[in-house]
């Protein structure tokens, strides 16, 4: 099954060029990420005393809306740009929103997000199908491949908030983001290497090339979607923007901002289509989607506890947390870090576990997922305890809970991929990703509920002690009781959803 491509360390030598642009493609997303909450804490909503709520439902609709343009790019990779000119065109996107991230305007700052929601729409769904195009169906490298790859995105995901943070600390939030966009430059620089060197033969160009040229009002479809692209970036940063406490005044939403409504309205659509594409399917195929919807429905879960990181943790790091060595945007470091250690002792676990006809079924897994991610918020919640009069927790606290989510992560993540293509008909499956990956944009809809709730409201915008302390710790115990009691859900429904995945394990 192995094709006649030149190789390097057993993969194809393609994979390295990709791994590398994904690389720095997420060391600009989580290098931004890092600073985004505390800059729109501490600058861009500094005089509103409710900064913590505008900065909750701002981080939680660019994540919704980041994830949930994967869906669009890919489509339109699939349908006309290929794998190729999609990478492209959204790391160039990416970085546009970086640099503009870079200049000092609060009205620039909505115009960035909108560039990075875009980018990534086209960057990130594309790269991925990439690295499967890479292997031909069958071919028993495809899992480590992507073990490998994770790996790269996880190695982006450590380093990134590390200088960036230092950047932004020592020199101001500008160089931070600067940095995230020289970044993501380097992601392009690598992917267009690997382009020029031919590496990749005939794979990622797009369907047709007269599909390409076709004039549509007055201009090749080729230059349209990228001129679009760009168009489409004002009216994504007034959605943005469309929220009573970033306005400053009433807004026609109320408490809801616009992204809200859109995304009631896409699950409400979603689940209508779905059920329509099961009322279709044959009794066993049925069985078997409505086991990928389950997992994908517990995968949102667990995003939405896990997306927090970026903002409510980041803040009880930074009001709460006694650092020393690093700060509180660096704390964005540490998922990263442990899913770089724990990633291949955990597949190999698998593999191994596998051998003996132990592996645990999918169903299991992701139960334990979700009461880790539960145990993980318990001992954040624990931390209380350790106090001192301040109002500071021990860091060690924090470090541990990271641990856990880790391996939680780790649980899910990478296993719930391989089973959606595993559990849809061939015919569907390209839609099914995108059902998963809208997992991570419903995911940031919990995380603005969760982020509005833990708000802070105040006058001084340097609050710390107790009076934040408090409010934390009793959403970590929530927290903490939903993720357990969704775990135990999922080990109930179990038996019946292992029935149901029938030869899928
Ligand atoms: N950390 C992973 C990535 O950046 C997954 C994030 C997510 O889907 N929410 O690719």
């Amino acid at each position: 099954l192995r094709s006649q491509e030149p190789e390097m360390l057993g993969h194809p030598k393609g994979l390295f060029y990709l791994f590398f642009a994904e690389l720095w493609e997420r060391f600009s997303f989580y290098g931004m990420r890092a600073l985004l909450t505390l800059y729109m804490v501490n600058e861009i909503f500094e005089a509103l005393a409710t900064r913590d709520l505008a900065a909750a439902a701002v981080y939680s609709s660019y994540g919704s809306l980041v994830y949930a343009s994967t869906v669009v790019g890919g489509r339109i990779s699939d349908k006309l740009l290929g794998f190729r000119r999609s990478i492209m065109l959204g790391g160039i996107l990416m970085a546009l929103g970086h640099f503009v991230l870079a200049i000092e305007n609060d009205m620039a700052f909505f115009l960035a997000l909108a560039f990075i929601v875009v980018g990534n729409g086209f960057f990130k769904p594309n790269i991925s199908t990439f690295v499967g195009a890479l292997y031909k169906d069958g071919d028993v490298r495809k899992d480590s491949g992507f073990t490998i790859f994770y790996m790269g995105i996880n190695i982006g995901g450590f380093i990134a908030p590390i200088l960036c943070g230092w950047l932004g600390r020592e020199y101001g939030w500008h160089y931070g983001f600067g940095l995230a966009g020289i970044g993501m430059l380097t992601g392009l620089a690598f992917f267009w290497s690997g382009l020029k060197s031919g590496i990749f033969g005939d794979k990622g160009l797009p369907p047709s090339e007269e599909g390409l040229n076709k004039p549509v009002l007055g201009l090749k479809k080729k230059v349209l979607v990228p001129v679009l692209s760009f168009l489409a970036a004002p009216f994504i940063a007034l959605m943005l923007a469309s929220y009573e406490p970033v306005l400053g005044g009433e807004s026609f939403f109320g408490d809801q901002n616009f992204v809200n409504i859109l995304f009631k309205g896409i699950g409400i659509a979603i689940l209508l289509y779905m059920a329509f594409i099961i009322y279709q399917a044959t009794p066993s195929e049925r069985k078997k989607l409505a086991v990928a919807l389950f997992i994908t429905l517990f995968m949102t879960v667990f995003w939405g506890f896990h997306e927090l990181s970026g903002s409510v943790i980041t803040l009880f790091a930074d009001r709460n947390v006694n650092l020393s060595i690093i700060d509180a945007a660096q704390t964005n470091s540490l998922n990263s870090m442990f899913i770089i250690f724990l990633s291949i002792p955990i597949s190999l676990l698998w593999t191994s576990l596998a051998k003996k006809k132990k592996n645990p079924r999918t169903p299991y897994k992701f139960g334990m997922g979700l009461l880790l991610a539960g145990v993980s918020f318990y001992v954040l919640a624990l931390s209380r305890g350790a106090a001192d009069e301040n109002g500071m927790v021990p860091f060690v606290y924090l470090l541990l809970m990271y641990f856990l989510l880790s391996v939680g992560e780790l649980f899910m993540s990478p296993v719930g991929l391989s089973k959606i293509t595993d559990l849809s008909p061939k015919r569907i499956v390209a839609f099914m990703m995108g059902v998963w990956f809208l997992s991570s944009a419903f995911a940031f809809q919990v995380v603005g509920f969760i982020g509005k709730k833990l708000a802070i409201e105040s006058d001084n915008a340097d609050i710390r002690g107790f009076d934040s302390l408090d409010v934390y710790i009793g959403g970590f115990e929530m927290i903490a009781q939903y993720a357990i009691g969704a775990g135990l859900i999922v080990f109930i429904l179990s038996p019946l959803l292992n029935r149901w995945m029938q030869n899928v394990h």
